[in-house]
């Protein structure tokens, strides 16, 4: 049987950094849906397109292929052929992921992506809808969340270690927008699904956290 493990939640909750090494110890790919939304928000950047116009965006979608390829369960994302799994990780990136996901035209365009990968795998796939929307029937279902202060440092440690330069007020104020467009958007809206397990971080450890979810998995797979 093909297990498919859900993680939600809001950026900066740890989803990644969690489900990645979860997935490691449990032999399970790891899908990263965020990169899909980022891969399309960095083409409209690139064509000169604003993420946030939906009619515009909606039309780009043809010339758009984006695509996952997992080598020793490394997961990168290509546009068009060309790998932009790092371009894709910039604030202006992110922003533009976040307006491109509310367009539902963007949503339906990477639907079916994200299904088949589940049909084949057995994965752990982390995003804003997969427990509610995308894998309804997902064995198990994590809302991963933390206090807005603490994922914004989260994050701000993570682009400043990439060598980015950033102020952290700059890294609060955008995750705080990008939560509220996530949560308010009329399609696949950021909410645990009534099924699911909320797995609060702020007070854990990364391996506390990452011990967490394992158990969570395990005590429902097994
Ligand atoms: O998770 P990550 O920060 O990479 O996601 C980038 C953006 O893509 C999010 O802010 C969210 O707007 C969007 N997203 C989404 N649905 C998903 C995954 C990401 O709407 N399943």
């Amino acid at each position: 049987m093909i297990i498919n493990v859900a993680i939600d939640g809001p950026a900066g909750a740890g989803k990644s950094t969690i489900a990645r090494a979860a997935a490691k110890a449990l032999g399970f790919i790891y899908v990263d849906t965020g990169a899909l939304y980022r891969a399309v928000g960095l083409y409209a950047l690139r064509a000169g397109i604003k993420p946030g116009d939906a009619a515009a965006v909606g039309a780009a979608l043809e010339n758009i292929k984006v695509e996952l390829s997992f080598i020793n369960g490394e997961q990168s994302v290509l546009l068009n052929d060309e790998d932009v799994s790092s371009q894709i990780r910039t604030p202006e990136a992110s922003m533009a992921a976040s307006d491109v996901s509310a367009i539902p035209a963007v949503r339906a365009f990477l639907f079916d992506l994200q299904r088949d990968i589940a049909k084949k795998n057995n994965c752990i796939m982390d995003g804003r809808d997969i427990g509610t929307v995308v894998l309804p029937h997902a064995q198990i279902k994590i809302f991963l969340t933390a206090s807005p202060e603490i994922r914004a440092k989260r994050r701000y440690d993570e682009l400043i270690a990439k060598g980015e330069t950033v102020e952290f007020k700059d890294v609060l104020e955008d995750l705080i927008k990008r939560d509220y467009n996530d949560s308010h958007r009329e399609v696949a809206p950021l909410k645990p699904a009534e099924d699911g397990v909320i797995l609060d971080t702020s007070g854990l450890s990364l391996e506390e956290a990452i011990e967490s979810a394992i158990r969570i998995i395990k005590e429902r797979t097994e």
